[in-house]
């Protein structure tokens, strides 16, 4: 479901009315820790303008978002939070998009984290 700019959780994180624990802060981008994070370091970064998904992101902006992403993920192995990351993006709620306002999570990954993504529960409908 469409959500105003006026409501929306990131676009409060980003107009600074809910406070976030911002890792890096640039003219187009924002990237902030997560509240829940799947390891320590998971880190989430945002647009400063709303955009619901990806495909609604212009594709120049879609290409500095990877760049602002890969400098916080290069940041992250050079402090050793992790020795290796994933890259993830929901998009639209059946793939797991809970807000929807867009945006890339980067979460650090070690050796036997645990941690697996993409388990498909068989039988489940
Ligand atoms: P999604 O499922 O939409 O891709 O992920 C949303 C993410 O935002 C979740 O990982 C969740 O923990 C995080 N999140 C939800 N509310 C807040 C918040 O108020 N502050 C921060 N920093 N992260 C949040
Ligand atoms: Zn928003």
């Amino acid at each position: 479901m469409a959500v105003s700019e006026k409501d929306c959780l990131f676009c409060k994180i980003v107009r600074k009315e809910i406070k976030a624990d911002i890792v890096k802060e640039g003219n187009s981008f924002i990237a902030i820790k997560d509240i829940n994070p799947v390891e320590p370091g998971h880190v989430l970064v945002i647009p400063k303008q709303h955009y619901t998904t990806l495909l609604d992101i212009p594709d120049r902006l879609g290409e500095e978002m990877l760049k602002f992403a890969k400098q916080i993920a290069s940041e992250l192995l050079e402090k050793k939070l992790g020795d290796g990351f994933n890259i993830i993006m929901n998009n639209l709620e059946p793939a797991g998009q809970l807000v929807m306002h867009a945006h890339i999570h980067i979460i650090p990954r070690k050796e036997k984290d645990g941690i697996r993504f993409f388990v498909k529960v068989l039988g489940k409908k």
